[in-house]
């Protein structure tokens, strides 16, 4: 304790494990802690008790039982009471509040306890739910969990990186979160970006020289500290603090809470709400003052009424329902492989216009076989499918050299496997790849022509590398062989290579063309004998005097189900962009075998450099391939979609995409080979990478949002028609055709249970057959207010009709209220069913019988309505009188006739063409 004072740094974030590996060397437990950034990180890997080959599987979890998991404490959840009382805090509830105050004051003891039930319930269905949204988010973000790279074993794997321990050998590279705080053993270009721990915006240079004792933590250059990101380079680091004791975890940073449900959307929904509240209070204010001074009504009775009224036409449950509506939504994009992180999302998805794509595993699988090499004897095929290391290697033209093609294409082949970071993974007879499929189909390669990956990589050891980045596309490494001679090894994009090494551009030209023509990815490799190896291998070195060993093309087969789905994208109205780093004819090839367009007008990154952002408008609308663009150039083509008023989605993997996929509307991320960073900037995270997920997330998008629709639709001219019956009666000086505690009660029966069940429609069939929504069309649409004044009349009409025919035949005012209430209910159910297809009929099979959600709500609603109809407790309470069968079939019928009426009116504007000029 004594020493932590004196040296507050050195804390216990590693205990120093005693293993039988490190008897030896391992200080008793209880020694002073070194700073790890000051030691040589030779020296921090041997108090640490790891070598080269990472921990030992059975070490590491035992490191787990003892340091605990990697992880930052969650923040504290609100306390349930609090979260239940914030239902509370909302304008309507205090009018309604205000309400049953005065009615309990004017001795309406019944009215007051029917609001007060209808807060409470309101209050509960919107806590239960919240809770659940929250929880169904939480679920979801696991699945997006932040992994790391770690040798164990001596195999790189990833794990999930709240499974690191001290001592972990860990990689990392562009685009990584870093996962714990760690001694950098190697570090090539690595610059990390620390402002999430120390506010500094520059990024830092890192490296594996120990750093002086008294370094502040900004200037430990050879520490990588969790929580920041890797902006540049690679390297492995060993892990020295983890979870609560790493410096992030120092300062009491909590892990990320899960963002608050509010999406513009909501936000219009609870404003729009909001307004309505103050119209319906100062409507309700006039009409009091009208029914007591022009029509003598009592001012208790007409207060009652007017507050009923107000209560009647604001859409309380709306933005509660809303919300459901969305998390509904985030749940079943999560089934199909879309994790949403923000939610405003799901809204933009269901109005996206264009996808701009990834090819490399989006559109294709990325599972990469090398099919052919180009060697300068010669063209040889290779067999052999998939990942497995089996297959011949043959001469198609160049057998005339006299050589066999396996001895010609080992110069190459060995390049191929040493500028190379990839392995290959047998297990239970599948081959799989651990790293980068072009390098693991390079290792496969190697194999097949009788090279041992693991010999050859002993043999040739690597002593620096330059990483691959899609900014210069090419991958350097420098070896030292067996004889101890020395080596520069490149691979990368042909054109990147062939200036390097003064080969005929033209001959080699024409090969590209011809394995790119077939849709195969190539990728060229050069050598450079050199003397001595430089400290540092640098830009320099790699500059001139290679030796061009030739061309591999891999095939990377499209991916049979983003075929279907580009053809729903074209009858949806989404235009389909491919944006590849990738050779243009390659992209040209494979977008017409995905039906992206017969012909694709296809345009270089190099032409998008070269033309002016007026330009480049023309273009990218014009153009659905772009070949060889750098992420600059993605950023300037969603910004010239985005002009043309498109609402743009557009895929990202590595840490330069992130200001693409912040500028687009919807920033796809891909879950597997993208980047920490990528995941971060993007709404939306792909677990499965795959180009058909983000149409399904397309399609569930429409489909909330019609749902959403689906459910004011409905909403609003129920509200409507009650509160015209209350307006007209106190303007016609009529008797109340239904009391003030029967106007809540159809409030609360219904909102609680039919437009909850309209949350968990399904897809209508053809969502993907109309055009993207216009940005910003608003949420009633012409058609819907006409709707909703059309049903708000039906719904006066039949009401105040059975009113007085009711009175005219004898029966009392509380009987002729009965039948009012329980026929404004069955309208409602039968309006429904109506609404659930906007415009097709809904007199289908499938129409008729409903979700699983829609039944149980209208099952829930006849037990209530019988319960309020023949239960005497609640005859008592809402002053109801039993009604006979015959007028229990008068309004079922009654229902049966508004539904009539308005699948002809679908009809009608079906016919007319309406829905289609409307584009809803
Ligand atoms: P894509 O859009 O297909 O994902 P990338 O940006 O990944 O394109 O790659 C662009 C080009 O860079 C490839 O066509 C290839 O020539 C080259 N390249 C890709 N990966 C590597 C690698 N690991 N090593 C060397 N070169 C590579
Ligand atoms: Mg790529």
């Amino acid at each position: 304790m004594a020493e932590q004072m004196a040296e507050p740094v050195a804390s216990n974030e590693a205990e120093i494990p005693r293993t039988a590996s490190s008897p030896a060397t391992a200080p008793s437990a209880g020694t002073a802690h070194p700073f790890w950034h000051a030691l040589p990180h030779r020296e921090v890997a041997r108090h640490l008790g790891v070598g080269a080959e990472g921990l030992t599987a059975a070490e590491a979890s035992a490191r787990l039982a003892r340091h605990g998991p990697n992880r930052l404490p969650e923040p504290p959840r609100r306390h349930p009471l609090l979260r239940f009382l914030a239902q509370f805090n909302n304008m309507l509830i205090y009018f309604l509040l205000a309400g049953a105050l005065a009615a309990s004051l004017i001795g309406h003891g019944i009215d007051a306890g029917v609001i007060l039930a209808v807060v409470l319930a309101n209050a509960i269905i919107g806590y239960v739910q919240e809770g659940k949204a929250e929880e169904a988010l939480r679920a979801i973000r696991e699945m997006i969990s932040p992994h790391a790279n770690v040798i164990r074993d001596g195999q790189r794997t990833s794990i999930g990186a709240h499974e690191l321990v001290p001592g972990d050998v860990i990689v990392i590279e562009a685009g990584d979160r870093v996962p714990a705080d760690a001694r950098l053993m190697r570090a090539r270009g690595m610059r990390i970006d620390e402002s999430a721990l120390t506010g500094e915006s520059i990024t830092a240079e890192k490296h594996e020289e120990a750093a002086p004792h008294a370094a502040p933590l900004g200037d430990r250059h050879s520490m990588a500290f969790s929580g920041t990101t890797v902006a540049a380079g690679q390297g492995a680091a060993v892990v020295v603090a983890t979870g609560t004791h790493t410096e992030i975890g120092r300062i009491g940073k909590l892990m990320a809470e899960v963002e608050p449900m509010a999406t513009p959307l909501l936000r219009q929904i609870d404003g729009f709400a909001r307004r309505f509240t103050w119209v319906a209070f100062g409507g309700a204010a006039l009409l009091f003052v009208f029914a007591v001074a022009f029509r003598n009504y009592d001012w208790a009775d007409a207060l009652i009424a007017v507050v009923a009224l107000a209560v009647g036409v604001v859409p309380e449950g709306l933005p509660a329902v809303i919300t459901i509506t969305l998390a509904i939504g985030v749940r079943r994009m999560a089934a199909r492989n879309a994790v949403i992180r923000l939610l405003p999302a799901v809204e933009t998805l269901g109005a996206t216009s264009v996808i701009c794509s990834d090819k490399t595993g989006t559109l294709t699988r990325n599972e990469m076989t090398a099919r052919r090499l180009f060697v300068p004897g010669g063209e040889i095929e290779v067999e052999g499918g998939g990942y497995r290391p089996e297959g011949a290697i043959a001469w198609v033209t160049g057998a005339a050299t006299g050589d066999p093609a396996m001895a010609a294409a080992l110069p190459l082949v060995r390049a191929g496997l040493l500028c190379n970071d990839a392995q290959l993974r047998h297990e239970a007879g599948h081959w799989s790849v651990e790293g980068d499929p072009m390098e693991g189909a390079l290792v496969a390669l190697a194999v097949k022509a009788g090279l041992d990956p693991a010999a050859e990589r002993g043999a040739w050891v690597r002593r620096d590398e330059i990483p691959f980045d899609a900014a210069y596309r090419f991958m350097a490494t420098a070896h030292e062989g067996p004889g101890g001679e020395t080596a520069i090894f490149i691979k990368g994009a042909p054109e990147a290579l062939l200036p390097l090494c003064g080969a005929d551009p033209a001959r080699w030209g024409a090969h590209v063309e011809a394995a790119a023509g077939h849709g195969e990815r190539v990728l060229g490799f050069a050598a450079k004998r050199v003397a001595q190896l430089p400290e540092r291998l640098s830009f320099d070195d790699v500059q001139e005097g290679f030796d061009f060993l030739g061309l591999v093309g891999f095939i990377d087969p499209p991916r049979p189900e983003a075929v279907a789905a580009i053809e729903e994208c074209r009858t949806a109205g989404i235009g389909v962009k491919m944006i590849t780093g990738d050779h243009a004819a390659t992209a040209a090839t494979i977008a017409r075998q995905l039906g992206i367009a017969e012909n694709p007008l296809t345009v270089t990154g190099a032409e998008v450099d070269a033309a002016d952002d007026e330009e480049l408008v023309d273009i990218a609308r014009r153009t659905s391939v772009f070949a060889r663009t750098s992420p600059e150039n993605k950023l300037r083509i969603v910004r010239a979609l985005q002009s043309t008023g498109a609402v743009v989605a557009m895929t990202g993997d590595g840490v330069n995409d992130a200001p693409s996929l912040r500028q687009a509307d919807v920033g796809i991320a891909m879950g597997r080979k993208g980047t920490e960073a990528a995941k971060q900037a993007a709404e939306i995270v792909l677990v499965d990478d795959n180009f058909a997920s983000i149409v399904a997330a397309v399609r569930e998008g429409r489909t909330v949002y019609d749902n959403i629709r689906k459910m004011i639709a409905w909403t609003l001219p129920t509200n409507g028609g009650e509160v015209l019956c209350v307006i007209v009666a106190i303007l016609a000086g009529l008797t109340m055709p239904m009391s003030p505690a029967q106007i809540l009660w159809i409030n609360l029966v219904l909102s609680a249970t039919l437009g909850l069940a309209l949350a968990f429609e399904p897809t209508e069939p053809g969502i993907m057959k109309r055009p993207p929504r216009p940005p910003g069309a608003g949420l009633l649409s012409p058609f819907m207010l006409w709707r909703i004044v059309f049903v708000s009349l039906l719904f006066l009409v039949v009401a105040l009709g059975l009113f007085e025919w009711s009175l005219a035949r004898g029966d009392d005012v509380e009987m002729a209220r009965t039948i009012v209430v329980n026929a404004i209910v069955v309208m409602e159910i039968f309006y429904l069913f109506n609404v659930r297809y906007i415009r097709g009929s809904s007199l289908t099979l499938t129409g008729v019988v409903g979700t699983r959600a829609v039944i149980a709500a209208l099952a829930a609603v006849v037990v209530a309505q019988f319960a309020f109809t023949y239960l005497p407790l609640l005859q008592e309470i809402f002053l109801t009188r039993p009604v006979s069968l015959a007028d229990g079939f008068l309004i079922v019928g009654v229902g049966v006739a508004l539904m009539v009426v308005l699948e002809i009116e679908k009809l009608v504007l079906r016919r007319l063409g309406l829905f289609a000029a409307e584009k809803i």
